[in-house]
């Protein structure tokens, strides 16, 4: 065992003391003095230098790392000798796809000043730039120059931290020059600092320090062409124009204007019907506040945290009845003329579109006008990386010139990014960022990040879908794969009962336990079973896969699947959070094997009353896997009388039981007609590609196993909740506020004479049940789709974070409620399984290691955080697909059948002055229908035809909106008595459906492929003709029966909109080099008057290596005199700060004990040391 501990001498040069002084809560000030123990044997990694590779540090094993920078780094006319880079934070932040590019970017000295402030700023970023420091092709190296001695520089008192960070990176870049000099004479290559900021970039040139910004370094390379679309925009550009925004308050109004309560904070939503329309929730009032036109928004992007201020009375309004579209509004507007300043903030159709508006807020009654206000402030932007096209209206040729993204995501603006490559990007799927927007520019400013490929293949659209829901899909890299069993997929449980896997287990392999699933059902999550017992009653067990048997705490398989949260299920395509050798197999449920499970198994009463639950892990051998359609077959079979099928009919029976029981205390059934796609891959050559299109047939058995689910998470919340008061994992699903139903009421009132009473979930759930229409059967559920999206959205939360009345699920009328039955899919039933092992004292493999997370309330509340975020975008990704696939289904008919699309009942959810919302149910998907897309002719036209006369313009149509009927009728120009088709609010209509085809006008600007499919109105009473633009269809099939009501679509549109992406926290990697301290002083320089405090020792450690295996820290300091230890976390960020904390009683002691743990660590991995004396 090698020592870690060197000696350097002189010590005290070696030492960097920081002085600081914090008040503590209890009003007393305590003087801190951190020391950090400096060195001189870091490497500078350069193949060019003997010096450092003879005196270098070596890592945990002895080996001395080769090094890094290459001997003969990229020449340029610049840098003739070569050159290494340097870059600053900001690059890193602005900068990450050029870093990341194959052609340019080799030899990058990432210093660690920079990488620890990238990391505050964002945590996704930190992690690729991690990922090149760790792949070895890009040769970045990760300098510790606030460790070696010759390079650490302490802040000076006047100085601002950006200004000291700045000139640690210049004092490094010189060390590197006057050290590469030295070692290499001529042949030293130039170093390189790359930063944005002229100050800094004049500063260095004093020191004689080769600095470049961004764009001047790019331009000097060879292929400079491509790689300048990828600089950042506005990073070196002054604001120019003509101011056109408003400027935002300082943050010092804003933090007044909050805490006096004039000026509000919230999320800026975009409606999806009015890009000029937006609203932004606040505690403060009922209804949302309507942000309207460009002015108001003031450069908010939807996703975005603002502050507002809202208007004055007067001018408080409706919302629009109008659908209005940005490429509809703007089609014809060039990005060249666009930006530095030229135009007005709003275009004339705008200008014209919005004094519409306000007549209408004119006669809006008092009582439906909603408050408005503007944005004054951007707390926090939700920018990040986009999927669009590129308009088609540029020019073509290689020149540089300005062009539109035109983002798939309706919500967001057009992106203005400077490009050479036009002709290329055209046609096809691209991803860019936003870097700013100046108040001179009408649009914001970004630039190219990459293209995916062409438009509507496959590849590429898959990829846009999963980057827009920012979906992890990358293969899992060999680290994780590494945490998988060995034995892979020839793992089976232990024969041998001795074995220490059948520890704390019991053996029910005798029980006749079968699954239910939809069909093709590869993770299998759950399996039960039933019998009677002796004494009348029926025990019924719920066995869940034990994944937490594979998948422990806090390895890089676990941080992963934290990080994904869930599987996310695309038509064709499973990503899978876990992988597919414990999903699809070692955890998977399948019949005819034997599997580890945690098991929940009740004593029931015949009429369902539970007598007692008990909790164990099991070894279960599963009989049969069914389908859904395949047990209700069994079930219903009178010839079958064996024991597993007599068992499947108590589990039916006691199922309507609960079920009866649940809708008695209020439980809402609104699932809504969910569509699934039967088998993608094969639709067969010569039948329809739409017959794969099925809408789910809801059977008793769907029922049944989604009632035990149901009760298997009841039980086990109930459980954890008493064992982590403060710490259990929950689910919860808020009453919704009676405001968000004042709508659908009105128009029940108005339209069927009905009423809605939202007094409870009860209440809500049987006036549900009296909306019926005997003449249109699919009413009730349009009904209960529209009460659907009033509500808010589901969500896990940390016990301890809200009071116990607010446990409650609201949809599912349960007290408590958790996830406990999908480990495979969802990484909150992982946990959950965590603490119910710990919460019945299971001693089991696996027992020892404990994942401290799960009573950490901070880091708790976190990972909700990200589960939430990820729930919510899987299932938009879903829902996604289908839409996607619905698309391509239409499209790939049309070109067979050559037909002009198929004829569907339609139901209209929304009226529009210029068109309706329209809800197709046999795609489950909806659509708007605009004006010039009804159909009024009175002869048959070919839709061709029609199509031409609208695009020509030879029929005119003009509308009447009657707001107070939810009606609009729609005519041609002049011939309202001839032509005049009126349509209402839930009416049911025929709709045709069809795939637009290519090369028309609409073809530009286009942001979905879908959004090509176009639907057709053919009946009656009306004749009409729409065109789908915007799909959000409803539902999806797979995903849980046991949580059908939150899988039901609009729950999740509601919630939050917390667009987080510096999540999820990830361990930080092992970024410590060798390091221990040299020599701790054993009399403390300065001393407090408190003399509690006096002689107390903090050890900072960071990435504690076995930490990750959960071992506690204390048992590495038995005999030493420690006060406490704990792993810090910011408060700011919420986030583990990445070191541990131990004190102790006294400094010597800390000196014992840090040369005890340099001698312990050393065999593991490299450890850094920093220890700090409260003196
Ligand atoms: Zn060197």
């Amino acid at each position: 065992m090698k020592s870690l501990k060197r000696s350097f001498g002189d010590s005290t040069a070696n030492i960097s003391s920081k002085v600081f002084i914090r008040s503590l809560k209890s009003g007393r000030v305590q003087k801190v003095v951190r020391e950090q123990y400096l060195r001189k044997d870091i490497s500078c990694s350069s193949q060019l230098c003997s010096a450092c590779a003879s005196n270098a540090a070596a890592d945990a094993s002895g080996n001395v790392p080769k090094p890094v920078l290459s001997r003969q780094p990229a020449r340029t006319k610049s840098f003739p000798t070569g050159h290494y880079i340097v870059p600053d934070t900001n690059v890193l932040l602005t900068g990450i796809d050029l870093l990341e590019h194959s052609d340019a970017f080799y030899d990058v000295i990432i210093l660690q000043t920079v990488l620890d402030e990238l990391r505050n700023r964002s945590l996704p970023l930190y992690n690729r730039i991690m990922s090149l420091v760790k792949s070895e092709d890009k040769r970045f190296y990760l300098f510790f120059n606030e460790f070696r001695a010759e390079t650490n520089v302490v802040r000076e008192e006047s100085e601002t931290v950006n200004d000291r960070n700045d000139r640690s990176i210049r004092k490094s870049a010189g060390w590197y020059a006057t050290h590469l000099k030295a070692a290499a004479k001529k042949n030293a290559p130039a170093i390189v600092v790359i930063t944005n900021d002229a100050d800094n970039r004049r500063k260095a040139e004093v020191e004689g320090i080769e600095a470049l910004s961004l764009r001047e370094y790019v331009s000097g390379l060879e292929n400079a062409d491509h790689l300048l679309d990828m600089v950042a925009e506005g990073q070196d550009r002054a604001v120019q124009g003509e101011l056109i925004y408003p400027d935002y308050f300082t943050q010092s109004r804003v933090q007044t204007g909050l805490k006096a309560g004039v000026l509000h904070q919230g999320v800026f939503h975009v409606s999806p019907h009015n890009y000029l329309e937006g609203t932004v929730k606040v505690p403060a009032f009922d209804k949302p506040l309507l942000i309207l036109g460009r002015e108001s928004s003031n450069r908010s992007v939807s996703g975005d945290v603002v502050v507002v201020e809202v208007l004055s009375k007067d001018q408080w309004k409706q919302p629009s009845s109008k659908i209005i579209d940005e490429e509809a509004m703007n089609q014809n507007e060039g990005a060249e003329d666009e930006g530095e300043g030229s135009g007005p903030i709003i275009t004339e159709g705008e200008r014209k579109a919005l004094q519409e508006e306000v007549k209408s807020a004119h006669h809006a009654g008092a009582d439906r006008a909603q408050p408005t206000a503007k944005v004054v402030g951007v707390m926090k932007r939700s920018w990040r990386q986009y999927v669009g096209t590129v308009d088609a209206s540029a020019g073509g040729g290689n020149r540089q010139q300005t062009v539109f993204l035109v983002p798939m995501d309706k919500k967001i603006p057009k992106i203005r990014m400077r490009t050479r490559q036009v002709d290329q990007l055209i046609g096809k799927r691209v991803v860019a960022t936003i870097d700013a927007w100046d108040r001179d520019s009408r649009y914001p400013a970004g630039h190219f990040v990459r293209s995916l490929g062409g438009l509507e293949t496959k590849e590429a659209e898959t990829e846009a879908l999963l980057l827009e829901f920012d979906v992890q899909y990358r293969p899992f890299p060999k680290a994780i794969l590494d945490c998988l069993p060995s034995e892979g997929h020839n793992w089976t449980v232990p024969q041998d009962k001795s074995d220490p896997g059948w520890v704390g287990r019991k053996d029910l392999r005798e029980l006749l336990v079968c699954s239910i699933d939809p069909p093709g059902c590869q993770d299998i999550d759950d399996a039960l079973h039933a019998r009677q017992l002796p004494n009348g009653n029926f025990e019924v067990g719920v066995h869940i896969a034990d994944v937490p048997h594979f998948v422990r705490p806090n390895n890089a398989m676990d941080a992963e699947a934290t990080s994904r949260g869930t599987t996310v299920y695309l038509v064709d395509k499973r990503i899978d959070m876990l992988p597919s050798l414990l999903g699809t197999d070692l955890c998977s449920l399948k019949p005819n094997v034997e599997r580890y499970a945690f098991s929940t198994i009740w004593e029931l009463t015949p009429d369902a009353e539970i007598v007692k639950a008990d909790f164990t892990k099991s070894v279960i051998y599963s009989r049969e896997g069914f389908s859904y359609e395949a047990a209700q077959k069994r079930v219903d079979d009178k010839s079958a009388q064996d024991d597993l099928t007599a068992g499947m009919r108590h589990l039916l029976r006691l199922s309507k039981l609960l079920r009866a029981k649940r809708m008695a205390a209020g439980a809402l059934n609104l699932s809504s007609p969910e569509v699934r796609i039967e088998s993608a891959e094969t639709s067969n050559e010569t039948g329809d590609p739409l017959a794969d299109v099925k809408t789910k047939a809801s059977l008793e058995t769907n029922s049944l196993v989604e009632e035990f689910m149901l009760l298997a998470n009841t039980t086990v919340a109930t459980k954890i909740q008493s064992v982590f008061p403060q710490t259990a994992l929950l689910r919860r699903h808020a009453e919704p506020p009676v405001s968000n139903f004042a709508d659908l009421s009105d128009q029940l009132k108005r339209m069927r004479d009905m009423e809605l009473d939202v007094s409870s979930s009860k209440a809500l759930a049987d006036s549900l049940d009296k909306c019926i229409d005997p003449e249109h059967p699919f009413f009730n559920t349009l009904i209960r789709i529209l009460a659907t999206r009033c509500m808010t959205s589901a969500e896990y939360f940390c016990s301890g974070s809200h009071a116990e009345p607010e446990f409650r699920h609201y949809g599912l009328a349960s007290e408590i409620y958790t996830h406990f039955t999908s480990p495979i899919r969802r990484y909150a039933d992982l946990l959950v399984h965590r603490q119910l092992a710990y919460a019945i004292s299971y001693e089991g493999q696996g027992s020892e290691v404990v994942d401290e997370g799960l009573r950490n309330k901070n880091k708790l509340e976190n990972v909700c955080r990200n589960l939430n975020f990820r729930h919510r975008n899987a299932q938009h990704a879903g829902r996604a697909s289908i839409e996607y696939y619905v698309g391509q289904a239409l499209k790939q008919r049309q070109a067979k059948m050559g037909d002009e699309g198929v004829v569907e009942d339609g139901y209209v959810m929304r009226v529009f002055e210029n068109g309706a919302v329209i809800f197709v149910r046999k795609f489950g998907i909806e659509g708007v229908v605009r004006l010039e897309d009804f159909d009024l002719s009175p002869r048959k036209k070919s839709k061709k035809d029609q199509r031409t006369e609208n695009e020509e313009g030879l029929i005119t149509k003009e509308s009447e909106f009657e707001p107070e009927n939810y009606a609009l009728t729609v005519f041609e120009k002049g011939k309202k008595d001839t032509t005049g088709r009126r349509i209402e609010l839930f009416q049911e209509v025929k709709v045709r459906v069809s795939s637009e085809e290519k090369g028309g006008a609409r073809e530009k600007g286009k942001r979905k492929v879908l959004q090509s499919l176009a639907l057709l109105m053919t009946a009656e009473p009306t004749t009409m003709q729409g065109v789908f633009r915007d799909m959000t269809p409803l539902s999806i099939s797979k995903l849980d029966v046991a949580d059908s009501l939150e899988d039901s679509p609009a729950i999740a549109e509601t919630g939050g909109g917390d667009n987080n992406t510096i999540w999820p926290p990830r361990k930080a990697p092992a970024t410590a080099i060798a390091m221990s301290p040299t020599r701790i002083p054993a009399s403390p320089s300065v001393l407090t008057q408190d003399k509690a405090l006096r002689n107390k020792s903090h050890l900072y450690i960071r990435n504690f290596p076995y930490a990750a295996q959960g071992e506690d820290l204390r048992k590495f300091f038995v005999g030493h005199d420690i006060v406490s230890t704990s792993v810090p976390v910011n408060p700011r960020t919420n986030r583990a700060v990445g070191y541990h904390f131990v004190t102790f009683r006294g400094g010597a002691d800390a000196q014992r004990a840090v040369d005890a743990l340099s001698g312990k660590l050393v065999v593991e991995q490299e450890v850094f040391v920093q220890i700090t004396r409260d003196s």
